[in-house]
């Protein structure tokens, strides 16, 4: 009899594309979906029809096109404070998505366990899962979702080739400290262990943080691997543009990987994410952190006042709140109880955890328009009634 293959029985479908059907069904606002509604800058918008005309239209090499790793040299340069070489040390990917998918296949092996940390973006568990790895979960605790050494330290075995971490997180919206950082960066190094760095909210940081990367630590610059891309930063999640940046000897065998399953990311598109970059100020980036900083006072507001207490973001932009006083045996029943009484739609948070935790919590994202996400307010207000 033809059957699914072992692998695909594995990966956990996506409670986020539940809530949005039902969602649409009922005419609600979608608040579970990562997606920012904002527009894309006008310069990488402008760039994208110029290079189609200027016939960028071919494949590109398989780590990208020069300009853009160019330019990603630079802005690591200028943001992390890194010198690293744009032939060396960057893969352009197809999204953040292509770039993790294609560094788990070049350096996990089945059964290598990796630390995800709970909750974690559900992508990279489906990654881990798909490929073969062996997840192996440590819970940040509420209310900042810190990290407890000993239990980190009993999470690592023998068989542990990595740690991911994900600053600013989806969902916790935590924004890692230097210590922790640092922390990692150790464990990294006593258990020779790869640090996966997933960073696609680096530039959404509030309250004057700083994002911290583990490639700027000399110490494990060697095995930091890290993912971002422009999906989040210039508003453009469909043109899937994302990269790796990591130690040469990692590189070229992760740009093999991507080819082998994407060939390259969109040529134009590259091309225009390239004139953004080199175009852009350094307001445009302030500009975006505040935007959402402001995003999220708005949305905490109007949750305490809903009595769904939330777990207020250091970064990114999704808000875990907890929904105790929600009637419903579990975050799924909850999250449908707001949606049909608020018409807003939110993720349940048993879809951040492995073990059965996640039960009181539902994410929000709030990168809406701003009537947008006012409505949604006005409406959450009234689960206080
Ligand atoms: N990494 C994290 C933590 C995310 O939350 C998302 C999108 O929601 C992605 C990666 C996806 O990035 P990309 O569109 O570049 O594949």
């Amino acid at each position: 009899m033809l059957e699914f293959s072992d692998r695909s029985k594995l990966i956990v479908q996506s409670e986020i594309r539940n809530m949005t059907l039902e969602c649409t069904r009922t005419c609600g606002l979608n608040l579970a979906q990562g997606v920012c509604d904002m527009d894309a800058p006008r310069v990488v918008i402008d760039g994208a029809y110029e290079a189609m005309k200027a016939g960028v239209n071919a494949y590109t090499r398989y780590d990208g096109l020069p300009e853009l790793r160019n330019a990603i040299a630079r802005k690591f340069l200028e943001f992390n404070k890194v010198d690293i070489s744009s032939e060396k040390n960057v893969v352009v990917s197809s999204g953040a998505t292509g770039a993790f998918y294609s560094a788990c296949m070049a350096l996990l092996n089945p059964g290598d366990e990796v630390v995800l940390l709970e909750p974690f973006y559900q992508y990279h568990l489906n990654t881990l899962l798909a490929i073969g790895a062996v997840p192996v979960f440590c819970e940040m605790r509420p209310p900042s979702w810190s990290l407890d050494e000993e239990e980190l330290k009993a999470a690592i075995t023998p068989r542990t080739k990595a740690i991911v971490v994900n600053t600013p997180g989806n969902p916790s919206g935590k924004v890692f400290t230097g210590q922790e950082m640092n922390l990692l960066a150790d464990l990294c190094l006593e258990h020779d262990l790869f640090l996966l760095s997933d960073e696609i909210y680096e530039y959404f940081v509030y309250d004057g943080r700083k994002h911290i990367s583990p490639i700027s630590s000399e110490k494990v610059r060697d095995r930091a691997i890290v993912i971002s891309g422009y999906s989040k930063t210039f508003n453009i999640t469909g043109w899937r543009i994302g990269y790796c940046v990591c130690d040469e000897r990692w590189a070229q065998m992760i740009g093999h990987v991507s080819d082998l399953v994407y060939v390259c990311a969109p040529a134009p598109l590259q091309w225009a994410v390239a004139k953004g970059i080199n175009e852009l100020p350094q307001s445009y980036y302030e500009g975006i952190s505040s935007e959402h900083q402001r995003k999220r006072s708005r949305i905490v507001a109007a949750l305490k006042e809903a009595g769904l207490e939330p777990h207020v973001p250091q970064g990114a932009y999704y808000v875990l709140a907890d929904v105790s006083s929600v009637p419903g045996s579990n975050s799924k029943e909850k999250a449908m109880e707001i949606l049909h009484r608020t018409g807003v739609a939110s993720v349940p948070g048993s879809a951040f955890y492995a073990r059965g935790g996640g039960e009181n919590l539902v994410r929000f994202c709030y990168a809406k328009k701003d009537e947008i996400l006012d409505d949604a307010c006005r409406r959450l207000r009234t689960l206080r009634n």
